[in-house]
């Protein structure tokens, strides 16, 4: 069987979906190939929160402001075309998805930025993964339904397993399904099969040499398709290091009540991590994201973070579903004593160095010292608090990760660059599969869902301007 088309976008969540949806209205013919054959397929776009912001900034801040932003959360690693492109159609992204009938409403402290949230709200709600009728579910399906409402169509369990290259431009896909092979013949290829946080061996070769500890707080759709057969393509990848990662228990790794909340990154921030050897190993206070991803490349990824009862009291209950209460609730480990000699015991950690950490990290606040501890301890973004009083606690914790953030480099328009910087003809990214956008060193998270509907849009546009 084959199809001819002007747009065929690879991947049903909200990347793939916004650009066969807005080829539509542009005139173009589009369908959409999705890999899973049930109609509510799990993606990351069905799964998620629907807080749609650009690095923790409203999407309706001045766009100057957000380039600057990304490019500054990112340390320099968000190009400034790309920072430009997300920032300048963040706002326009909200407003086109509200005209396809999302109804967006603000989440209470909005702390701005959960001014744009997908309604209905309840996905903040409990540690486990509910999203049946919230607001990102119920938006895919707007999507889908719009798509065929225009006349376009989405196939479902149809996998994409080439592209077809001829003169080294990019003139469709092969897709397999349970019906058999098809051959999808396009003007333009989008490539939004979201990432590859899925894929154990793309995980083992470019983020983690044991991905088997790395919990996944998503859903295994991403397989890496799109961003493997566009590098063996000619495609360039950027930032294939850095996830969009968390602090969560190590019981998640077992227990799925603990996924994906609560986090313990505000836990660690307050007071300490440690490893096996009860040492400090790394920067608590840059925040879940690096952190996450440092613990991820280190030894065998599952710590302990330390703490007493003012911090559980305090940063324990910050921030969605927080660890308190609902850690214990969900059944996570949490080692409580008197002193941090019998904490250390119940925690299999050595006392001596237990106690030798927390003394140092109590010295560095009181003295100003954080910048002298090994490793250095940055207060700018988190400030730690000094072990004041019992009981202290310790819980496992290992790193999480939602999504892959690096991927496929492209310019402002979506187009898919080779290694030389020029675009393969007709090969566009979007949402996940795109790099250069989020990442860098200091692993700035820009929102993965603005991120798939810009792009989305653009690649749309891009190709119909062609
Ligand atoms: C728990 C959770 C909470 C989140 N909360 C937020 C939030 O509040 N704010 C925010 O900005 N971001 C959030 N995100 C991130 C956001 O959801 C994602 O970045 C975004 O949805 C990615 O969209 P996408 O279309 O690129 O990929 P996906 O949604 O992953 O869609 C990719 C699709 O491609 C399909 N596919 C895979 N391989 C193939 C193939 N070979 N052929 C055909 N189809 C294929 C998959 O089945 C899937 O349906 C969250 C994510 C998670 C998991």
């Amino acid at each position: 069987m084959t199809h001819d088309v002007d747009l065929v976008a690879v991947g049903g969540g909200l990347a793939g979906l916004t650009a066969a949806r807005r080829a539509l209205e542009l005139g173009l013919n589009a369908l959409v190939l999705e890999a899973a054959a049930e109609e509510k397929h799990l993606s990351a776009s069905r799964v998620n929160g629907g807080v749609y912001h650009v690095g923790f900034r409203s999407v309706t801040t001045d766009p100057e402001e957000l380039a600057q932003v990304i490019v500054r959360i990112t340390d320099g690693f968000a190009t400034p075309p790309l920072a430009r492109a997300l920032a300048t159609n963040a706002a326009r992204a909200v407003e086109w998805l509200q005209a396809q009938g999302a109804d967006f409403t603000a989440m209470q402290p909005d702390e701005g930025w959960k001014d744009r949230v997908l309604a209905p709200l309840g996905f903040h709600e409990q540690t486990t993964m509910r999203w049946e009728g919230f607001g990102a579910d119920r938006l895919l399906g707007l999507l889908e339904a719009g798509i065929v409402r225009q006349g376009g169509a989405i196939l479902r369990g149809m996998r994409m397993t080439e592209l077809i290259m001829e003169n080294d431009a990019c003139r469709g896909v092969v897709a397999a399904g349970p019906s058999g092979v098809t051959s999808i013949r396009a003007r333009a290829v989008v490539l939004a099969d979201g990432g590859f946080h899925g894929n154990h061996d793309m995980l083992r070769r470019f983020v983690t040499p044991h991905p088997e500890v790395l919990k996944l707080r998503g859903t295994p759709s991403g397989k890496g398709d799109g961003i493997r057969l566009a590098e063996l393509a000619g495609a360039k990848l950027v930032g294939m290091e850095a996830f969009y990662g968390h602090v969560m228990s190590a019981d998640s790794l077992h227990n799925d009540n603990l996924c994906p909340f609560p986090f313990l990154e505000f836990l660690a921030a307050a007071g300490v991590m440690v490893n096996s050897r009860a040492e400090r190993f790394l920067d608590e206070g840059k925040g879940g994201h690096f952190v996450s991803n440092a613990m991820a490349r280190y030894e065998d990824g599952v710590v302990n973070v330390v703490f007493d009862e003012a911090m559980w009291q305090g940063a324990g209950r910050y921030f969605f579903c927080p660890p308190n209460p609902n850690l214990v609730r969900a059944g996570g480990t949490l080692h409580q004593a008197d002193d941090l000699g019998t904490l250390a015991r119940l925690a299999g950690l050595p006392e001596a160095a237990l106690r030798r950490t927390v003394a140092a990290h109590n010295a560095a606040i009181q003295n100003g010292t954080l910048d002298k501890l090994t490793p250095p301890r940055s207060g700018a973004k988190h400030r730690p608090e000094p072990f004041a009083a019992p009981p202290y606690y310790a819980t496992p914790a290992c790193a999480a990760i939602t999504h892959t953030m690096g991927g496929l480099a492209i310019d402002a328009g979506a187009r898919v660059l080779r290694g030389d910087g020029t675009p393969i003809p007709r090969l566009y990214a979007a949402g996940s599969n795109c790099g250069g956008i989020e990442g860098g060193p200091e692993v700035g998270y820009i929102g993965g869902l603005i991120k798939a509907v810009v792009f989305g849009l653009i690649a749309a546009e891009t190709s119909a301007a062609r």
